[in-house]
């Protein structure tokens, strides 16, 4: 009798029940299909790009790029796990560095109220990270029953500590807390998340610099830059509008001289949309929407989507999908994202990597 595999169904988009059972000796197996397209070209090395703060110059040589050797795959794995240890190592360094120089360690204050396990969870993985690579974290938590003026209080005290370079505010707040008054009280030069209207504003406007870009959509131009995926120039369609990724990654693309059109829930023909994009960005939190006949042959997917779908045979009883369908995807992209494995990494590194500008920038440090 065949063994099975469980593998996500793209039939489904919807979370439930997106499984389906297929004999193993059913499926075909292309492992040596390796099939660079064209739309990919390779940047050349350019400065450091101010904006990002960060080192993009170490750009991967594509042939470095993870080929994926599941079925029928031709797209390569846009690997944003390996390179975001490679960001951590690199943070690492330059914080032993400035240790050494100037006695200065960078400090990321985390505030978090609830008791969301979810929430928890995020808070001991940034904390985790902070560690791993030299930044000092110091952490509040609060009740779920707090009130908006003991956070608010907080945040003020963090922005009057020098020793703290980086307040983060874990989203979502209790619902009887107004998230703007509490993000906006925190300190433009300490917002390492990118959320106060100042730094959305700047990053809206030409010819501005915002001090901090939002985490998650810096992480997907970082990848984007550091695989040689061009952007100036190209079509992108960003699949979601919220104020922590969608718009700002769209921000960002238009920055980067991209085209840049948005797809939202009211968005009529979102599949003749996505099809003309040379860089999709789909951040929607909907489990297998981007069917592979949504693709041009050749696109590059960054997959933010992280979405849990029913699995029996997993000990979690989930697991988790992005927003595209992977399986079919690979057949049309020329470079994709997984999920888990792509972006979600790349976020706690943008993170660690904003805490370090803003402790430079504290100290007149480069
Ligand atoms: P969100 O606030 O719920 O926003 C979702 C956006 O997608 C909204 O703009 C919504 O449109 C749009 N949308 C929903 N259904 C759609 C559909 N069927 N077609 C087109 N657009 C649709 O979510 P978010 O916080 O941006 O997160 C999005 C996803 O990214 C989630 O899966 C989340 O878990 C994941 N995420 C991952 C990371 C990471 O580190 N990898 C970080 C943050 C978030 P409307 O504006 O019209 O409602």
């Amino acid at each position: 009798m065949a063994s099975t595999l469980i593998v996500p169904d793209c039939s489904s988009s919807t979370a439930a029940g997106a499984f389906r059972f297929i004999p193993v000796n059913k499926i075909r197996i292309r492992r040596s299909v390796f099939h660079v397209h064209q739309q990919i070209s390779i940047a050349r090395l350019g400065p450091k790009a101010s904006l990002l703060n960060i080192d993009t110059r170490r750009l991967f040589s594509p042939m470095a790029l993870t080929v994926a050797s599941n079925a029928e795959t031709s797209a390569k794995v846009i690997d944003g796990k390996s390179v975001a240890k490679h960001i951590r190592e690199e943070i690492s360094t330059e914080i032993s560095r400035m240790k050494e120089a100037i006695g200065v360690i960078p400090g990321l204050a985390v505030v978090l109220v609830g008791d969301r396990k979810d929430s928890a969870t995020y808070v001991r993985n940034k904390k985790k990270a902070c560690d791993d690579v030299g930044i000092k974290s110091y952490e509040i938590r609060l009740p779920e029953d707090s009130t908006e003026q003991e956070v608010l209080k907080y945040i003020s005290e963090f922005n009057d500590d020098p020793s703290i370079h980086g307040i983060l505010v874990q989203l979502p707040l209790p619902r009887h807390m107004n998230e703007e008054n509490v993000l906006n009280a925190v300190s433009i030069d300490k917002d390492v998340d990118g959320f106060h209207p100042l730094n959305i504003g700047r990053l809206a406007m030409r010819g501005r610099e915002p001090m901090f870009v939002p985490c998650t959509p810096k992480g997907c131009i970082v990848l984007l830059h550091r695989y040689g995926v061009t952007i100036k120039g190209k079509r992108a369609v960003v699949i979601g509008r919220s104020n922590i990724v969608g718009m700002p990654a769209a921000l960002l693309l238009q920055r980067e001289d991209a085209t840049v059109t948005i797809v939202h829930s009211r968005t009529k023909n979102p599949e003749e949309i996505v099809r003309q994009a040379d860089i999709i960005i789909s951040a929607a939190g909907q489990p297998n929407m981007v069917r592979g006949s949504w693709i041009k042959p050749g696109a590059v997917i960054i997959d933010v989507g992280i979405n849990p779908v029913d699995d029996p045979e997993s000990p979690r009883g989930y697991h988790l999908v992005g927003d595209v369908c992977y399986e079919e995807a690979c057949r049309v992209a020329s470079a994709i994202t997984p999920v888990p494995g792509g972006v979600g990494p790349m976020t706690i590194a943008m993170l660690l990597s904003n805490t370090l500008s803003s402790a430079k920038r504290a100290h007149n440090f480069d």
